[in-house]
């Protein structure tokens, strides 16, 4: 729950944000009106402060302009549509360091539903993605990505933005929705239409890591609950819909093999369905950690005392095709990762395809 919640003017108009309005209004939440537009009084006297302040607060906004033309973003998917920018979370290790400007405020979008209809002016067409999608297969649905920027459903109870989209995609058979969350409020997700035309991925990792670098999410084995009430199928009570793991960040840790051989085997024992004769739809992602120089100073502002591992020196450094580093593990770690998860991800599930490693 934000400490506040900030609407601007023209996104009241909407009648989306106005839903908003009444959703959050209903959770008493106190609600503030920005006459111009503008969301001030996000700045606190240092960098701390202002983190602080901006994670407890909810602004909702319309879109930019600029939202309304979808960047590619793979191997994750074709392309990203964001239904807001900023988490609740307190992920150390956070993907949206040095990603984002400003303030680490969570930005709703009122305009979401006009998003929405113009991203079929997207489907049929393939940005390169040679990691798991064919883009010459012009038959396939166009995937859209929502969670570059956001943890849907950590606002989910706030927003409706996530149902919006789930509802929306179940009616465009040459489109299909891609989420991500570390949270597990899925019931309001179970009855929705979506046709099977929504992915829904939980990122998971070794408990050890997710307690010790993922404040404010779900724990582990609630995210474990959540994934089976949406991917077991529809006659037994639960969504239905294509599931996916993102295993991310993968770390290297002390006994990493043990921690993740735990957690592989728990996955496991969750998507295990009880002779149901349907088979459940799932695929995997593994996602090793990294970070960049603007990443790590950002982090290390809002995380002063983290203990996550950011040396420089024990990495290999990868420069993408703009001229920006990363810090990623050593080729030999990142060998011996890979053989490992690709073995016992097989081992356990022979027909959910590994999407990609990175
Ligand atoms: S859930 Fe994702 S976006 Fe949110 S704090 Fe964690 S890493 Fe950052």
């Amino acid at each position: 729950m934000p400490a506040r919640v900030v609407f601007t003017a023209d996104a009241l108009k909407e009648p989306f944000g106005q839903a908003m309005y009444e959703r959050i209004s209903a959770l008493n939440l106190p609600i503030e009106v920005a006459k111009n537009n503008r969301i001030t009084g996000l700045r606190g006297a240092n960098e701390r402060e202002t983190y602080r302040i901006a994670k407890n607060t909810l602004a909702v906004v319309n879109a930019p302009p600029g939202a309304f033309r979808l960047q590619p973003i793979p191997p994750s998917a074709d392309w990203q549509m964001n239904l807001a920018e900023g988490c609740p979370a307190h992920c150390q290790y956070c993907y949206l360091a040095g990603s984002l400007s400003g303030p680490p405020v969570v930005r709703a979008y009122a305009n979401l539903p006009r998003m929405l209809a113009h991203t079929a002016t997207y489907e049929g067409t393939y940005p390169p993605n040679k990691t798991w999608q064919n883009s010459s297969d012009a038959n396939r649905p166009t995937t859209f990505e929502v969670s570059c920027y956001t943890d849907v459903l950590g606002i989910e109870h706030l927003t409706g933005s996530l149902a919006e989209c789930i509802r929306y995609y179940g009616t465009r058979e040459q489109a299909q929705l891609r989420f991500v969350s570390k949270y597990d409020q899925v019931d309001g997700l179970l009855d929705l239409p979506h046709n099977g035309q929504t992915r829904a991925r939980f990122s998971l990792n070794a408990d050890v890591i997710a307690r010790r670098l993922e404040g404010g999410t779900a724990s582990v084995e609630a995210r474990l609950q959540a994934l089976r009430k949406l991917a077991l199928p529809r006659h037994l009570g639960s969504g239905g819909y294509p599931v996916g793991i993102v295993l991310a960040p993968l770390m290297p840790i002390p006994d990493w093999r043990d921690h993740y051989t735990e957690l592989l085997d728990r996955i496991a024992a969750t998507l295990a369905v009880p002779q149901s004769g349907v088979p459940i739809d799932v695929n995997v992602e593994f996602i090793t950690h990294r970070f960049t120089p603007g990443s790590k100073d950002v982090l290390m502002q809002w995380y002063p005392n983290t203990s996550l591992e950011m040396d420089e020196l024990t990495r290999a450094e990868k420069r993408n095709k703009f001229g920006g580093t990363k810090y990623v593990y050593l080729p030999a770690v990142m060998k011996e990762m890979k053989a490992f998860f690709y073995e016992e991800w097989q081992k356990r599930f022979p027909n959910a395809p590994i999407l990609y490693w990175t």
